[in-house]
């Protein structure tokens, strides 16, 4: 299999990039601009940053400080997209993974040590700053591109270079060794998935140390608390997750990938138990975590402001990471669920249409228009109304380049039924003597049909998985028509080459009310349309800034339009939407008013489309139109 996470064990099993593949569509699209635009992209940016060359200075000994560019992290962005032309190579495409892999290898120290800030005459020591140094952290990310290459057949040198530096952070934070922890989790899966494909046991065995490891109070205690890097409390006694979203979800992954390859049953449950509370009272309706920017991190329960909501990209990327591996786990389709929900509205997002632009942060609501972003220079800043083209500090961009890369690696599994389908997209499914077509024009249609083109003779089962806001959804087989609910419709048969099935998903728009004790949205609604949430955005609106004083009117039909400016496909709503007068006082409070508000109407676009037409606000949650909550 060629593809991120192969258990050896689980209920299902994962089918690969070789085995899946993208043929245009909403995905198939998007991994081709990822392949044509931003791995290049990300590339040129690594060039231009410095942050590849401070490889090349200390594979020449010529990295003195003053030298060095970038971050501490810095490194960790040529391993990700060296992990990203890995995917791209091993599905089928081109690129130039070699050259990475050059630079990378000859900057090794003898011994497998490989970080460009430390170590060298007049930097820091080795390991002297764990706790914000990032070392173990750029390793993870350094295993995992060592593992892309060799899941994909090639022992080169960035493999070697990979197993080389897990077998040196194996000497020196073993069990005799450093008894430390990076501030970073990253290198607890990355460690897993090393194991899996060479079968080495030590390298299990020092991720199932980390995860034990954390939450032993190894880190300082510091401004933000030792739940900023998760070492407060042991993995497997937390309630919910908490702290820095990122972390906190490498960490899980790392868990699950630990309590699956050690029958560690009472593991993968506290797993399980912290991602349901956090689901239920910590997640955003695009499926985006983390509400705080202090700390980029997780908020209370309820915790979720619209305006304020931080959503790194990263942590959506780490949310379907985690997703795929407890659907692996446990075959349960709620975590599918949550991961198409995250890939339409957040990891989709975060990129422009063009491919060379990029959110870090993903809130569902923007006050105020930002300034138009030099598209030629870095942007200093997490947050901008714009998808910048680069940032100082830059972790999204080639982590959504290896997620995209590797897609198709997350769509369907086998086991020894047969064939599930988790996420549809446009494309091949090959498993064993088995082969299947998709087609469908998901999720602007909801019409999916899978036909087989290859089958033994052995009859086997069929499973789609059927969303879970799809309530009214139907299924025409070869037998008939039924209706099939939330969940997985399982069509087991003697299949022939040429049957065909089709799934109807209802993607109707639809009103979407949120849990009155999320109080910075209680009396608001927004707009869903199959996995796609949707949002004013003021370029479709003229005064541009009535979204302020917006209300929408939740008993009247929601009319779909076609909105070609933003795609071809793409659907926009319209909803009526009256408007209140503004106060215009300067006071912004006065007494219970009566007055109508003016007749109006609001045009929404899917979330994951916004800012791609200039500087604009924008907002998810609609207040719902009531003559008691106006005011004068
Ligand atoms: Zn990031």
């Amino acid at each position: 299999m060629i593809g991120p996470v192969l258990p050896s064990t689980g209920v299902l099993r994962p089918l690969g990039l070789d085995q899946v593949r993208l043929t245009g569509g909403f995905w198939g699209e998007r991994q081709e601009r990822n392949a044509k635009a931003s791995i290049p992209h990300a590339r040129h940016w690594l060039e231009e940053t410095g942050w590849l060359g401070n490889f090349r200075l200390a594979a020449t000994d010529d990295l003195a400080p003053h030298r060095r560019r970038g971050r501490e992290f810095s490194d960790s962005e040529v391993y990700k997209l060296a992990e990203a032309m890995s995917w791209e190579v091993g599905r089928g495409g081109t690129a130039p993974v070699d050259e990475l892999s050059t630079v990378v290898a000859a900057a090794q120290e003898p011994g497998g040590y490989l970080n460009t800030m430390f170590g060298r005459p007049g930097q820091q020591p080795r390991y002297s700053d764990l706790t914000w140094g990032h070392e173990l952290y750029c390793y993870g990310h350094l295993i995992q591109a060592g593992v892309a290459r060799l899941r994909t057949g090639v022992k080169d040198a960035l493999a070697t270079t990979a197993i080389r530096a897990a077998d040196h952070v194996c000497v020196e934070f073993g069990p005799t060794g450093r008894q430390a922890l990076c501030g970073h989790p990253e290198i607890e899966m990355a460690l897993v998935e090393l194991y899996r494909a060479t079968g080495t046991a030590r390298y299990l065995d020092q991720a199932r140390l980390f995860v034990d490891r954390r939450g032993q109070t190894t880190l300082p205690d510091i401004e933000l608390g030792r739940a900023y890097f998760q070492d407060d409390i042991p993995v497997r006694e937390r309630a919910a997750f908490a702290g820095h979203a990122v972390r906190a979800l490498y960490l899980a992954c790392g868990a699950v990938d630990v309590a699956v390859e050690t029958g560690d049953d009472k593991l993968l449950a506290a797993v399980v138990r912290q991602w349901e509370r956090t689901v239920a009272a910590r997640t955003y309706l695009t499926g985006g975590m983390g509400s705080r920017h202090e700390g980029e991190a997780f908020g209370d329960d309820f915790e979720l402001p619209a305006d304020r909501a931080y959503i790194e990209t990263c942590a959506s990327i780490a949310s379907v990471m985690l997703c795929w591996r407890l659907l692996l786990a446990t075959g349960e389709a709620r975590f599918a669920d949550l991961a198409e929900r995250t890939l339409y509205n957040v990891i989709a997002a975060s990129t422009s249409l063009d491919g060379r632009g990029f959110f870090y942060t993903n809130p569902l609501q923007q006050r105020a228009a930002g300034p138009a972003l030099d598209r030629s220079r870095p942007w200093p800043r997490a947050s901008s109304s714009e998808r910048a083209p680069w940032r100082d500090v830059s972790c999204c961009p080639t982590n959504i380049a290896r997620t995209l890369a590797s897609l198709g690696g997350y769509i369907a599994t086998t086991d020894d039924g047969g064939v599930q389908i988790h996420q549809y997209a446009a494309g091949t499914v090959a498993s064993g003597d088995v082969a299947l077509s998709v087609d469908t024009g998901y999720p602007w249609d909801g019409a999916v049909t899978v036909r087989v083109d290859r089958t033994g003779d052995r009859p086997w089962r069929l499973s789609l998985r059927v969303p879970d806001w799809a309530t009214e959804a139907t299924l025409v087989t070869p037998e008939g028509t039924q209706q099939v609910t939330p969940g997985y419709a399982v069509v087991s048969r003697a299949w022939r080459a040429g049957d065909r099935i089709r799934l109807t998903l209802p993607v109707a728009p639809r009103w979407t009310m949120p849990d009155p004790r999320i109080d910075a949205v209680r009396g608001c609604v927004a707009v869903e349309r199959g996995p796609l949430v949707y949002c004013a955005e003021s370029v479709d609106h003229d005064p541009a800034p009535a979204l302020d004083a917006v209300n929408v009117d939740h008993s009247a039909p929601i009319t779909e339009r076609p909105m070609p400016a933003l795609g071809r496909d793409v659907v926009a709503l319209d909803v009526p939407a009256p408007t209140n007068p503004a106060a215009g006082n300067g006071w912004p409070y006065g007494s219970i008013s009566t007055a109508a508000p003016e007749p109006g109407s609001l045009t929404l676009v899917p979330y994951h489309l916004w800012a791609n037409r200039g500087p604009a606000t924008m907002r998810v949650w609609l207040p719902v139109a009531s003559s008691t909550q106006d005011r004068r």
